[in-house]
């Protein structure tokens, strides 16, 4: 007898279902009958229940919060959510970057630290990491070095020559090599480490002034980290470590918060700064653009659905309201198309109205119809018209980009500023952030990756590689191979 206070199960289109327990047979050992639709239903959905996933950042989870500012930071950008008292609703997804969806949480990797925030002129979303910069800084190096992190053609494994290879033959990622060899290359928990713009982006005020600006989200839970020894173990005994960790600390009401700064550039010293401040292999120091504090986001709402909430959210760094640009960072102008194109290419072109993706303000958009679309705005289905269609009004949204750049169309690297060289910022990570345990953890860190697989040739690469990050570094790894 069925229990009268449980809704009665229905199929996908609402009609009441006979059983959930046994299909519909001919006599009760006779052949299943193809009018069976339920179960038919039911098989079906479930063979077409995974979307692919992400390629990278396909492991992780999120949380829904808040973003509220406890500054003034108005004289630097109009964006409404950046206004003095703003709070704006939001969603954060954190990740690993080359595991795939069941790949353990714990992994020495960074970071991804994606922010949607559901603002009163659109979705802003940052797309960040874990840390202030990136293995490469042109887009045309992204694709192979994703692949040289995820698996060879042939044994379908990971492979550390691999990385190696590409790592020594590409300078640039010594910056990015050296935070992820050392303690923070695998955070204990996604609430214990900071997150980063990485990108330098663009902020313009009320008066229309351009400033070009990084942001930090600094962690209020304090930076704690795994070593890889306990890594290693918690990868075999709990692979959803971080995600849990959130999860559990959200439903007990331990709400993580992190602190938002930001570090702002005049706009005019961009040209002449000592580093290339495009450059996302490099920060600027502190020393030279200061924190300054903006707003505190707070994660207190978990998911009721990952599928809806996280493995479709839709995060691109393309969404930028008014008050904020993009900057001359290639791999930033890059991703501007390519995130929107993963998402299209993930779950069709209609993808920003999955609730989760929504904007909460009306949206007037004149794109129409496509797979599973859901609303259309409607007629007049084209622009100009003189129906009393929306109509685009430049005031409401300017554009403040102002670039400076020479005609001539080329394949080449940015013109080196005056301290542009890719060993100068991981060597004083090295010599004046580190101390002596946590030079002794990093060597330790990078030997135990080399001497898994690592061909002749690629090693000693590396050592050169390591010798010019820091040469009593160098020194030391390259002897416990026995180089000297
Ligand atoms: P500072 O001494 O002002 O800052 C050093 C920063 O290093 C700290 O504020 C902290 O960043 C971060 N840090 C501490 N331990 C580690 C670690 N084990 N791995 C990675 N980062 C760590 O110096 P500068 O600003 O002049 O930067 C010096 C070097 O510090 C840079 O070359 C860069 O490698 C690193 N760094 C710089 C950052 C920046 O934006 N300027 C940000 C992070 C690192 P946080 O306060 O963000 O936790």
């Amino acid at each position: 007898m069925s229990d009268d206070s449980r809704k009665p199960t229905t199929t996908d289109a609402g009609i009441p279902v006979h059983s959930d327990e046994y299909s519909l047979t001919v006599g009760p050992d006779g052949p299943i009958l193809l009018q069976d639709h339920y179960l038919i239903e039911q098989m079906a959905n479930f063979n077409r229940e995974r979307i692919p996933e992400r390629q990278p950042h396909a492991k992780g989870s999120g949380a829904f919060g808040s973003f509220e500012v406890i500054n003034d930071v108005s004289a630097y950008t109009k964006a409404a959510l950046f206004q003095p008292g703003t709070k704006t609703d939001m969603l954060a997804r954190f990740s690993t970057v080359a595991g795939e969806r069941g790949s353990p949480d714990t992994w020495r990797d960074p970071r991804g630290f994606a922010l949607k925030f559901y603002t009163s002129d659109g979705n802003y979303d940052m797309v960040g990491n874990d840390t202030p910069i990136f293995f490469v800084r042109d887009p045309m190096k992204f694709q192979h070095f994703i692949r040289s992190q995820k698996r060879r053609a042939d044994t379908n494994m990971r492979d550390h020559d691999m990385q190696w290879d590409f790592w020594t033959l590409s300078p640039e990622t010594a910056h990015q090599v050296t935070w992820l060899m050392g303690d923070r290359g695998i955070p204990k928990t996604w609430r214990h480490m900071n997150g980063y713009s990485s990108h330098t982006y663009m902020w313009v005020n009320a008066k229309g002034q351009r400033f070009w600006v990084k942001y930090h989200f600094k962690t209020d839970q304090g930076i704690e980290n795994l070593t890889q020894a306990e890594a290693d173990r918690i990868a075999g005994e709990d692979g959803d470590y971080h995600t849990r960790d959130l999860y559990e600390a959200i439903e007990r009401g331990d709400y993580p918060t992190w602190t938002l700064k930001v570090q702002i550039m005049p706009f005019d010293e961009a040209k002449d700064y000592r580093f290339n401040p495009f450059d996302l292999t490099k920060v600027w120091p502190h020393g030279d653009y200061p924190l300054i504090e903006v707003g505190r986001m707070t994660l207190n709402r978990n998911p009721t659905d990952h599928h809806t909430q996280i493995e479709q959210a839709a995060f691109e760094p393309n969404n930028i309201v008014p008050g904020i640009g993009f900057s001359p960072d290639k791999m930033l102008l890059a991703r501007v198309f390519s995130y929107s194109d993963a998402h299209r290419a993930r779950m069709g072109v209609n993808y920003k109205q999955i609730p989760v993706n929504q904007p909460k303000v009306p949206v007037h958009s004149y794109s129409k119809d496509g797979v599973m679309r859901v609303q259309n705005v409607g007629d007049p289905v084209y622009a100009p018209n003189s129906k009393g269609g929306p109509q685009a009004d430049p005031e409401r949204n300017p554009y403040t980009e102002k670039w400076e750049a020479d005609g001539e169309f080329m394949h080449a690297a940015y013109v080196p500023h005056r301290d542009d060289d890719d060993f100068v910022q991981p060597g004083i990570l090295v010599r004046e952030v580190m101390d002596d345990a946590a030079r002794e953890r990093l060597v330790s860190n990078v030997v135990g990756h080399l001497k898994k697989g690592v061909s002749r040739p690629v090693l000693e690469r590396a050592f050169e590689y390591w010798r010019k990050v820091d040469p009593d570094v160098g020194a030391r790894i390259a002897a416990e191979f026995g180089d000297t």
